[in-house]
């Protein structure tokens, strides 16, 4: 019952500390998480679509550039002289001593007849005629033009870029193309990581650069369609089942799509140290709180349990000597009221033994009789006579008091008191008293009751047929008494040594052992300033020894 009571309130406090600590702590690190992971989201995101503008301003600048070399090439030349291979040669060689961006450069006539080429396909497109291709119309109506990436006559991914030249009443094209490859390189550069990824694609979701994971050149990338994009953006999309972080801009030049691609996994690899970190932090943290929890309980419940067993003691020893009190009252009535008709008795047995002597009766023939008879009175009156004084002598030692006392003599009166019992069990009590044992100032009621206690339990542990011995010793140097109850009983085995004198503690069957013995005659030892020992052999038997000091 009172197991199960602590027990319960051992999990009350326990659940109590934890649920007051650890769902703080909960809170705390999700909120915390929370706040970071979506900030820290932000930063990437945001850091992507930087990265994707640059990558956009690269394009066109290039497209730029490229422009403005052709239209100055064509502004400060006429097509008479560009018409002219060698010479048209010459400068293609002075524009590809700077960068080697143009791949060929082409010379076409309003009618769409290619005049002069310089370039590696010069037996694919020499005479060729542009009348009919999309790239030339749209030359004749803008003035310049970028075209989309395509195969064209040679078979090979490029891009053409033109500009049309009035010259007085002539209008022709110069014309020049650039590998794709060029594009890929600049795309390049925000190829992140081992799975990032950047391509451009069309207004019609066509691929213009090779991506490294997401398609085929000239064909539909593998994500989601962003050919209606518009300004600069970055979101979380799923592609074939995984998220994928995109960042899309727009080229300004172009209206092409700029793609870059990330695995969050890889770009937010500190965002999920972050939470293993976390989470890490947090079971050591709620481990720490409740080993800390179990332990302060722990301690909690064995210091409660020492104080309910401490006052459950005390109310006993407080019950116990009220009982005594009142025994003792009783005993001293009792004494009292015996001892008066006790001496009557004894005169009057002392006057019959003196008739006896008288003449006329000293003739009788009964007169041994009646002279045994008065001898036996007069013996059993001192017997109870002497009954009657211990009675009046435990009486009067209820009360505590401090008088000089042999310890010889009360343990002689301890011994009286067991006499019948240890007589009934064959128990032989011998005695080695110190001889000329000093007296001290002690309470002599208090030690009987010790003295009691032990011997009993000495009887008790024996049982049947066996010895006791009590030996006194006055140790000089210490100034102390010291004596010696040793029994040749079964022992106490070592393990429950250091219990015995705890309250409450017996291995004595119910209703017999109480297991306040010994707890109440160490606090009676230690009170009048002694102090109490057991040694114990299994097997063997048990001897306790009590030091009282010399007062
Ligand atoms: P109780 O006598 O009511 O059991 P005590 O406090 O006097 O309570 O003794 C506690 C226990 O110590 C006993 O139950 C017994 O197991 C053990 N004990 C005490 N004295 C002896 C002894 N002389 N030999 C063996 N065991 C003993």
């Amino acid at each position: 019952m009172e197991e199960k009571y602590y027990k319960k309130l051992w999990w009350e406090i326990i659940l109590a500390t934890l649920s007051f600590s650890v769902i703080p702590l909960f809170v705390l690190g999700i909120v915390i998480y929370q706040q970071f992971s979506v900030s820290y989201t932000a930063k990437i995101m945001d850091s992507l679509k930087t990265l994707a503008e640059n990558r956009c301003s690269s394009v066109d600048l290039f497209f730029e550039e490229r422009l403005s070399q052709l239209i100055s090439l064509a502004n400060t030349h006429s097509v008479e002289k560009l018409k002219d291979e060698d010479y048209l040669n010459k400068v293609f060689n002075i524009i590809q001593t700077r960068s080697k961006s143009f791949l060929d450069l082409g010379v076409i006539d309003h009618e769409g007849n290619h005049l002069a080429y310089v370039g590696p396909y010069y037996n694919i497109l020499k005479g060729v005629n542009y009348k009919n291709e999309d790239w030339f119309a749209a030359v004749m109506t803008t003035g310049t033009y970028i075209s989309d990436v395509f195969m064209g006559f040679r078979k090979i991914p490029h891009f053409i870029i033109a500009v049309m030249v009035r010259e007085k009443n002539r209008i022709w094209i110069l014309r020049a193309t650039i590998d794709s490859d060029i594009l890929e390189n600049i795309v390049r550069a925000a190829q992140l990581g081992k799975k990032g990824d950047a391509f451009i694609i069309n207004r019609e979701n066509i691929l213009q650069t090779a991506p490294r994971f997401s398609g085929k050149l000239l064909e539909h990338p593998i994500t989601p369609d962003f050919a209606a994009a518009s300004g600069t953006q970055a979101e979380e999309l799923p592609v074939q089942g995984q998220d994928n972080l995109f960042a899309t801009s727009v080229i300004k030049n172009k209206k092409w799509v700029m793609v870059i691609r990330e695995d969050p996994k890889e770009q937010l690899t500190p965002l999920l140290r972050a939470r293993f970190l976390a989470a890490l932090i947090g079971l050591g943290g709620v481990l720490l709180i409740t080993i800390g929890a179990v332990f302060t309980t722990k301690s909690m419940m064995k210091e409660l349990m020492a104080m309910e067993r401490k006052k459950a003691l005390s109310d006993e020893i407080s019950i116990q000597s009220s009982k005594l009190a009142a025994l003792g009252k009783m005993a001293a009535g009792i004494a009292h009221e015996i001892n008066n008709p006790l001496a009557v008795i004894g005169e009057k047995a002392g006057w019959l033994k003196d008739l006896l002597n008288m003449e006329d009766i000293s003739h009788s023939q009964h007169l041994q009789e009646f002279s045994d008879t008065v001898a036996k009175i007069e013996q059993y009156v001192v017997r109870a006579k002497t009954v009657t004084h211990r009675l009046l002598g435990f009486a009067r030692r209820m009360e505590p008091v401090a008088e000089k006392v042999n310890i010889n003599s009360v343990m002689d009166e301890a011994i009286d008191f067991l006499e019948n019992e240890s007589r009934y069990r064959s128990i032989d009590i011998q005695t080695d008293y110190y001889p000329n044992l000093p007296l001290t100032l002690s309470d002599s009621g208090q030690l009987q009751q010790v003295f009691l206690n032990i011997l009993n339990n000495a009887i008790d542990a024996i049982g049947k047929d066996g010895e006791i011995l009590i030996k006194t010793k006055h140790i000089a140097k210490n100034n102390e008494i010291a004596i010696a109850i040793t029994d040749n009983g079964p022992g106490i085995p070592k393990d429950m040594l250091n219990k015995i004198f705890d309250p409450f503690f017996t291995t004595k069957e119910v209703g017999k052992g109480t297991g306040l013995g010994l707890s109440i005659s160490y606090g009676i030892i230690e009170k009048l300033g002694g102090r109490i020992m057991v040694a114990s052999e299994e097997g063997q038997g048990t001897t306790f020894t009590i030091y009282l000091p010399i007062r």
